[in-house]
């Protein structure tokens, strides 16, 4: 079976395979929001065997009147704190936000292919 997915609407197709040796790139770079909602955030809390109020104040911080996922800084780039490259990427891959789970196919980039690209190398033109 070939390794591409695509999504009706999207101007570009995806290979999931590519994840394997782009190193985390959606993961990390510059800094950006990873939001979570209650339900996203009970789903992780029981993921890592805590409470959600220790989740809020160890791993989220709030935007505006959302909650996103803090940042790790590294020399002027960044990593959301649940990405480990040494552990394979994201710690929390069974748990992770919708936002994670639905990249690349985001609104957002169905007019910035290009962009899109220079992100993720699994990206292909249909
Ligand atoms: S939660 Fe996981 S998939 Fe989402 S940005 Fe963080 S490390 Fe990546």
């Amino acid at each position: 079976m070939q390794d591409i997915v695509t999504k009706e609407g999207f101007p570009y197709s995806f290979t999931p395979s590519a994840c394997a040796t782009c190193g985390g790139k959606c993961c990390t770079g510059e800094s950006g929001y990873i939001y979570v909602g209650k339900a996203e955030m009970e789903r992780l809390a029981d993921f890592l065997k805590i409470d959600v109020e220790e989740l809020k104040r160890d791993y989220l911080y709030k935007s505006g009147y959302r909650y996103s996922i803090k940042e790790r800084e590294n020399e002027g780039n960044y990593e959301c704190i649940f990405y480990d490259a040494a552990q394979d990427g994201c710690t929390v891959y069974g748990a992770r936000p919708i936002q994670c789970r639905t990249f690349p196919f985001w609104d957002y980039y169905k007019t910035r292919v290009e962009e899109l690209k220079r992100e993720c190398p699994g990206i292909v033109d249909v």
